[in-house]
């Protein structure tokens, strides 16, 4: 056979790669019962005042912003900027050198070509973050914290272990623990006492291996975990202690290390998870931090770290920045100065003029307001005053306790702060919440 008719025989029965037919934009059609039980579901989320529509901001993160919808600029007291590090000059700067060194990205996960230079310097900077002495500590990266508390649970325990964890605990520690084949135990938040009667539970039910899990810092309550206590009832049990310290990591305890720091307890913590995305820059991605002998089963076995691609250079790098400006006691210092100041400034004026808040020593200040209708007006209202607040109610939050958290950070200024009281004191009038 001739080689021009070869190929001309072959172009002819190889399958045409685009269609001759316009292209048109159409969703598959859906299963009827599908689409009725969706449609329903979003319609009662709507009436029930849950269904999430989200504001677009057209600005950089950070403590001032301009949103969609609103007039001007608007300060911020949603985000978990706790540091101002969103938007800082050097975190920025980081992300766009290694962005440059090192590429946009690894089209890889960890294990099979997605591990470079960088990625082993961050994992030794956060281990070191933590006072890990050489073989002490390791500490692995995920691509958020969610994926860490996704991977730990299954990783570590099999049937024979037990979970014990907070009844409050962040919904990444729910899934992760859905995923193991450990038995499971639920605690009264915070309650040494009630986490004592579980772990006698867990041992009478034969479990080999308990661990025990808390949220650092309960987000909506801006409450600090006890650790002193959950750690003597820990060590009586011979159990593991893990904390996910999303919220306390750059900024809680007095040199950032977070709420095992703010405790003392640094030492009796056997593993932390935490997130880059919060007080660390903002970005995203997640680690576990602790036991090298349990880092190096999560390396091999922990399949959210196994089966998703590696954190982006960029990303790496605002991390790396960050922690640096975290570590180094002249950068740090100031930050968690203004930060704390902006929280004791907040919550002494709203005291004043007569708010519930809940929580304590922490940068997390709900607003009780009881009311989710209030909750969500009130929001609504002081967004006209250029005040980006949320009302969070039920389900998030138990019903008739709705509350708007105000986030403060150290960006802020104290005019800024300031504006912030006078515009809840003036909707809180204005809604009869205050007199
Ligand atoms: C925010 C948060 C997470 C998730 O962190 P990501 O890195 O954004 O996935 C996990 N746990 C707690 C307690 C959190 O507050």
């Amino acid at each position: 056979m001739a080689p021009a008719t070869l190929a001309s025989r072959t172009m002819l029965s190889r399958p045409r790669l685009f269609s001759t037919t316009t292209a048109r934009c159409r969703q598959a059609k859906l299963p009827a019962a599908l689409e009725e039980r969706v449609s329903n579901a979003l319609a009662a989320m709507r009436a029930g005042g849950t269904f999430k529509a989200e504001r677009v901001i057209t600005t950089p993160q950070s403590a001032s912003i301009a949103v969609q919808g609103a007039a001007g600029a608007v300060v911020n007291f949603c985000a978990n900027n706790y540091l101002g590090l969103a938007d800082n000059a050097q975190v920025v700067a980081r992300a766009g050198e290694y962005l440059r060194a090192w590429g946009n990205g690894l089209s890889s996960v960890r294990f099979i070509c997605g591990t470079q230079t960088i990625h082993k310097q961050l994992e030794d900077q956060i281990s070191a973050f933590y006072g890990g002495g050489s073989g002490e500590r390791d500490t692995i990266l995920y691509a958020s914290c969610f994926d860490a508390n996704a991977g730990v649970f299954e990783s570590l325990l099999t049937e024979r272990d037990a979970v014990i964890s907070d009844a409050l605990n962040h919904a990444s520690i729910i899934d992760g623990v859905r995923l193991s084949k450990a038995r499971r135990f639920r605690y009264a938040s915070g309650s040494a006492q009630d986490l004592d009667a579980q772990l006698r539970a867990a041992h009478e039910a034969g479990c080999q291996t308990k661990l025990v899990v808390t949220d650092g810092v309960f987000s909506m309550d801006g409450a600090i975990a006890p650790l002193r206590e959950i750690c003597d009832v820990v060590e009586q049990h011979g159990a593991v202690l893990l904390v996910d310290d999303a919220h306390a990591t750059g900024f809680l305890g007095p040199t950032g290390r977070g709420s095992g720091e703010y405790w003392g307890v640094m030492d009796r913590v056997h593993l932390v998870n935490s997130t880059l995305g919060k007080a660390l820059g903002g970005a995203s991605g997640g680690y576990t931090t602790g036991s090298p002998l349990l880092v190096s089963m999560l390396r091999n076995t922990s399949r959210p770290y196994l089966f998703s691609n590696t954190l982006a250079p960029s990303v790496v790098g605002a991390a790396a920045a960050a922690l640096d400006l975290v570590a180094a006691a002249a950068t740090r210092e100031p930050l968690l100065a203004r930060l704390w100041a902006n929280a004791a400034r907040f919550r002494s004026r709203m005291e004043a003029a007569g708010f519930a808040l809940a929580g304590k020593d922490h940068a997390i200040i709900p607003v009780m307001l009881g009311d989710a209708r209030v909750a969500a007006r009130m929001a609504e209202r002081m967004l006209a005053h250029g005040i980006y607040v949320i009302g969070f109610s039920y389900p998030v939050v138990p019903k008739d306790k709705a509350r708007i958290r105000v986030q403060l950070s150290a960006a802020h200024t104290p005019a800024q702060v300031d504006a912030a009281v006078d515009a809840f004191v003036a909707v809180g009038r204005e809604l009869g919440v205050v007199s």
